[in-house]
């Protein structure tokens, strides 16, 4: 064999049904799980001689931590620079509120403008590694412009299907990157519907949250920067915005692999990780609280946060279960205070930022205020993308 120099540096081992264990060969393509139709997640061989030190001398994007990462042969690598973003203090708003340390992670500041792009620059190039003939999504937004974008640069045609109703910005993006875009009267799950009948024969890879193994690979990425960022510390409290949940499940996914390759200590408390969704859609919390037993037949609204109309997610029993480990919770915002959370973040912070951001805000200002979070503890604020796509959704509301 030809000598492969820093190529072959994955130490992945094999992919696992997240219900029941079942093992997944990762040298093929794979979508959901063969034995539950479940997600399926990878696991990496963490007695490798992976360091963190190692990590002086590396990239500044997600992909300095390719180890574990799924890509065996870089030369797949698709990237446009993405992760690595700024953990920003938000002194203005903590003295205003009363939190002693209060961070904000800025995911707008990705290529596209959203943490979208961690999970399509690892799944695009997994797809190119392993051969597909082009990619397909169903999409509130920020995911099918990502994809778009990846699928450009790694020369694959791009399908995306969208709820007619997303803001103009996410579409036309999506036109320069010369996809082929299906608009669609409902919501995200109709979407998929959509794209179940177009690809019917399966010649196209579908990329929807967690019916492949490796958009979760780019999102866990934000756990490994959270962690190196704070020196291999972690915040006591992170608040995502949850949709299909890749971010939540990804980060928590994260802080495991890293006690066990020995980067965060064993007896480490880990962070309580707080899902935010939209009142108008937010079968996650309906869940927690036991107002349904699942939300497979949940309806939800269109929100301002476009990020989080996701009425059935698929990964829904893996986020219950990181609130659970982590002693988290969950919690919905309403339209008017992420309106109110966007004029804040930008008034006080200069920060334009995504509803689901505001969202994400809103929720620690109330959680401080019953009582959950305590005015000493370490809070993480995850903003998941920019404002600049959503202006339709809150056009002149900076005045209020
Ligand atoms: C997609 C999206 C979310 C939700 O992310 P999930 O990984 O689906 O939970 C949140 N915010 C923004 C801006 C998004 O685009
Ligand atoms: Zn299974």
């Amino acid at each position: 064999m030809a000598p492969q120099v820093e190529t072959n540096l994955s130490s992945i081992t094999v992919l696992t049904c997240s219900k029941c264990g079942k093992e997944h060969d990762y040298e093929i393509l794979q979508r959901v799980s063969s034995c539950c139709a479940m997600p399926l997640l990878a696991h990496y061989d963490v007695s490798g001689p992976f360091s963190k030190e190692d990590l002086q001398n590396r990239e500044g994007t997600m992909w300095r931590y390719r180890e574990v990462l799924p890509v065996l042969n870089e030369t797949y690598k698709v990237s446009l620079g993405e992760g690595c973003t700024p953990m920003l203090d938000l002194k203005n708003l903590a003295d205003a509120y009363g939190f002693d340390n209060l961070k904000l992670k800025d995911e707008g500041q990705n290529p596209t403008g959203s943490f979208k792009a961690r999970g399509l620059s690892m799944a695009i190039s997994k797809a190119l590694e392993l051969g597909t003939e082009g990619c397909i999504i169903p999409t509130a937004g920020n995911a099918g412009v990502a994809m778009a974008a990846y699928c450009a640069k790694a020369n694959l045609p791009a399908i995306v299907v969208m709820p007619r109703h997303t803001p103009k910005a996410f579409k036309e993006e999506c036109y320069w990157y010369g996809a082929e875009i299906h608009l669609i009267d409902g919501l995200i799950h109709d979407c998929a519907a959509e794209v179940r009948k177009l690809n019917q024969d399966g010649h196209l890879l579908d990329v929807s949250t967690l019916k492949e193994p490796y958009r979760l690979e780019g999102k866990k990425t934000m756990g490994y920067e959270i962690a190196e960022q704070l020196q291999w510390q972690v915040p006591d409290v992170i608040l995502y915005p949850a949709g299909g949940g890749t971010g939540l499940i990804g980060i928590w996914k994260a802080f495991q692999e890293m006690i066990a390759l020995g980067w965060l200590d064993k007896e480490i408390r880990l962070p309580r990780m707080v899902a935010v969704q939209a009142e108008n859609c937010r079968p996650l919390v309906d869940t927690f609280q036991g107002v349904h037993a699942n939300s497979q037949n949940y309806n939800g609204l269109p929100t301002l946060a476009n990020g989080l109309a996701v009425p059935r997610p698929l990964g829904e029993p893996l986020m219950l279960q990181v609130l659970e480990q982590s002693g988290g919770t969950a919690i919905s915002i309403s339209e008017d205070d992420m309106v109110e959370g966007v004029r804040e973040l930008s008034r006080k912070e200069g920060l334009f930022v995504a509803p689901e951001g505001a969202a994400v805000w809103m929720a620690a200002r109330q959680l401080l205020k019953q009582g959950w979070i305590q005015p000493q503890e370490q809070v993480l604020l995850l903003n998941t993308g920019s404002g600049q796509k959503y202006m339709e959704n809150i056009e002149g509301r900076y005045i209020g």
